[in-house]
């Protein structure tokens, strides 16, 4: 299929102005694109680099107007963004990737892992709880196991550790009766997790796997190349891309894998847009996920997207900051010269808040692990 590509100086809309919307713009304007933010929040992130910032709700009728008046193609950069502004924004003629039918499936837990199973692809043990009559009988395929809120759960929030029914149903409770998945505890070996893209003309490509470490339910490292074999690699990325291909998906799409005993691969969950543990494509790949997600959604080639050097990236929290908003002591970074800072311009350092992250570039991922731990642990 023959896709007429939209070039520079188009303007590109993206829902939502965080950090990945900031990282977004700055890819779209080094590629001389025009950018346009729609994010309620006066101070968004991504503010800073847009040449429009309408700070209005995300289903605002007059705002949604202005994205189809003013640009040639419209993105998203958070999956809860409503998937009925995404679809009637398709629905006015403009190019909008990802679709608002592949956002509304990443959205719900339940949607998701029943479409990863329908593809052909393997998840955990998981049941469906709409009320607590589903939390009866036998369910030890289940237990131990986590509850997590099928809809609107990020960095371990909205989930809670169970080992028997009783303890599942005082979860349910705790979380306020919501749709929620039983999912069966797995024994991880590890955690990675693929960056596809797929093009408007139906091109895939995926980023090589990133090894990832959580601390507090929170992404703390990835390091790249991931320290699994190379089957377990190439599965992974066949994996993701066929998960993309399933969906019809088009843009960045993240899949998290669970790595179990035996190499065995489950997919975790999938989010419709750049992620966290691609962070270290900005220095460590030609192309980055931002730069191919303008490259997706305009109908471009997608970059290479070889690793040019093993590389760890480690994520800054608000916790670095001191008890008055101190910063941390920059100078142990910025005279490395082999690692790379990013901040993304948040005033106000909260524990847990993710304010920047830095890349370190090394001969080895362990010596590049080892460099940005030692960085992380003289910051402050
Ligand atoms: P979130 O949307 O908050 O990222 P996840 O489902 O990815 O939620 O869970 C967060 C983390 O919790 C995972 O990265 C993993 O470390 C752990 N976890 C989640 N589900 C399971 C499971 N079924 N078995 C073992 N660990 C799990
Ligand atoms: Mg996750």
């Amino acid at each position: 299929m023959a896709v007429k590509p939209i070039l520079p100086p188009a303007m590109l809309g993206i829902l939502g102005g965080g950090q990945l919307g900031r990282m977004f713009a700055v890819a779209a304007k080094t590629m001389g694109y025009r950018v346009t933010v729609l994010d309620p929040d006066a101070k968004a992130p991504a503010a800073d680099f847009a040449d429009v910032h309408i700070a209005r709700p995300y289903n605002d009728p007059d705002a949604l107007a202005e994205l189809v008046r003013t640009c040639k193609a419209i993105t998203t950069e958070f999956e809860n963004v409503n998937a009925e502004s995404m679809r009637w924004l398709a629905g006015q003629g403009v190019p909008v990737s990802p679709s608002g039918d592949c956002v509304a499936i990443a959205q719900d837990r339940v949607a998701e892992k029943t479409f990863i199973r329908n593809a052909g692809l393997a998840t955990a043990p998981f049941l469906p709880v709409q009320t607590a009559a589903d939390l009866e009988g036998d369910l030890s395929a289940y237990l131990p196991g986590i509850l997590k809120t099928a809809r609107l759960g990020y960095d371990g929030k909205g989930q809670v550790r169970v080992k028997t029914v009783e303890e599942a149903r005082a979860a349910l409770s705790d979380l306020k009766h919501q749709p929620c998945v039983l999912e069966k505890m797995m024994p991880l070996v590890a955690e990675v997790s693929v960056i596809v893209t797929r093009t408007r003309a139906g091109e895939v490509t995926s980023f090589p796997p990133a090894e990832n470490e959580h601390a507090n339910g929170i992404l703390d490292v990835s390091i790249v190349p991931a320290r699994i074999g190379a089957g377990t690699t190439e599965r992974a990325r066949q994996m993701a891309m066929q998960l993309a291909e399933a969906l019809d998906y088009i843009g960045v799409l993240a899949v998290e894998f669970f790595i179990l005993d035996g190499d065995e691969l489950v997919i975790n969950e999938m989010a419709p847009r750049p992620h966290n543990s691609g962070h270290y494509t900005l220095d460590a790949t030609l192309t980055s996920q931002f730069e191919q997600q303008v490259r997706a959604m305009c109908g471009l080639y997608p970059g290479k997207t070889d690793l040019l050097r093993p590389v760890v990236m480690v994520n800054l929290l608000g916790d670095s900051w001191g008890a008055n908003g101190a910063e941390p002591n920059w100078d142990v970074l910025l005279t490395a010269p082999n690692s790379k800072l990013h901040l993304y311009g948040k005033t106000e350092a909260r524990s847990g808040r993710k304010m920047g992250h830095f890349n370190v570039l090394a001969d080895s991922a362990d010596a590049a692990l080892e460099q940005a731990r030692a960085i992380k642990d003289m910051l402050g």
